[in-house]
């Protein structure tokens, strides 16, 4: 009987373990041409800065519309992407479409105070080697200044291979580009890293900022997190920022920069681009 049992559930999980390896491998075709059926596009997320509640710049986020399934989150495909090396393809489609756009909307806005772009910059990107001439060569075709320009590298990335990465950073920092440490607080680095790992700014994971008004603990990293980047000359990014009593508190804290749901959605290039041009006229 156990038996019986025994096998008829391994075939089970065997065939939802088939069933899920074969979506994968759709999922990793499909992505394969999407670039080119335009079916991936960026969004643009405002970041403002606390002080004077004025827009400064904006992350560009990938979507993909998928033709049958439609809009599948980044979650799940940068994943895919990442594991079949296909963002070795995309992470430089991204970058090219980023620095033009932000050129466009820098054109726009003629004298006014220019608004960065944030890029977001996969592990394999950063072992793949030639990131910074990639990045140096899409800032010169698009013609963006390399200080509108912010890389955001995630933490976890960073530490594996600490020595790398440090070189890799220098490099980029180098041409005038700024790096942000993204997610920071979740890979357990600990603030020490800061000190070594050559990086502009640090975005507080939004799981901090989801519970600063509520859990003591978290208040105090983030708090420790915006003092200790301050003694170091860092800018301090909080990301998820949903309500307006983090806001608050995150401005008392002297956190530099927020972004999120409260302060504004991810938004089409030109929804983006009207906003910008409020930004101006306020
Ligand atoms: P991330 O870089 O930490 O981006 C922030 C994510 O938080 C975005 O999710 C954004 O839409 C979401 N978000 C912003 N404000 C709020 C808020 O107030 N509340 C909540 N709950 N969420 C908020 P999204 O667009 O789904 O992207 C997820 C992740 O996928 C990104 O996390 C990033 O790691 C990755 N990703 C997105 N675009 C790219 C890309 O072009 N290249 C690479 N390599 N990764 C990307
Ligand atoms: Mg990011
Ligand atoms: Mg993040
Ligand atoms: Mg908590």
């Amino acid at each position: 009987q156990a038996k019986v049992a025994g096998k008829s559930c391994y075939r089970f999980f065997s065939r939802a373990m088939n069933e899920a390896v074969e979506r994968r491998v759709h999922l990793e075709n499909e992505l394969r041409g999407a670039w080119d059926r335009g079916e991936l596009r960026l969004v643009y997320q405002p970041v403002y800065r606390l002080a004077d509640h004025r827009l400064v710049g904006a992350e560009a986020l990938l979507r993909w519309r998928h033709h049958e399934q439609g809009v599948i989150a980044p979650s799940v495909f940068i994943d895919v992407a990442e594991q079949s090396g296909l963002i070795e393809t995309i992470g430089p489609q991204v970058m090219r479409a980023a620095c033009g756009d932000a050129k466009r909307w820098q054109r726009a806005r003629g004298e006014d105070p220019p608004l960065f772009v944030s890029v977001n910059v996969s592990p394999r990107q950063l072992r793949s080697g030639d990131l910074a001439k990639m990045v140096e060569a899409s800032l010169r075709d698009a013609g963006l200044s390399p200080e509108q320009l912010h890389i955001e590298l995630t933490e976890t990335a960073v530490i594996t291979d600490e020595a790398h990465a440090s070189q890799l950073l220098t490099r980029l920092r180098a041409l005038g580009v700024k790096v942000w440490l993204d997610d920071f607080g979740t890979g357990f680095s600990g603030l020490s890293h800061l000190r070594r790992v050559p990086v502009d700014g640090v975005k507080i994971d939004r799981s901090f900022v989801a519970d600063v008004l509520r859990d003591p603990d978290d208040l105090a990293l983030t708090t420790a997190i915006i003092a200790m980047a301050h003694s170091l000359g860092i800018t301090v990014v909080a990301e998820g920022v949903e309500k307006e009593g983090q806001y608050a508190l995150l401005r008392e804290r002297r956190c530099d920069l927020a972004q999120g749901y409260w302060l504004g959605h991810p938004l089409e290039l030109d929804e983006f681009m009207a906003l910008a041009a409020e930004a101006v006229a306020a």
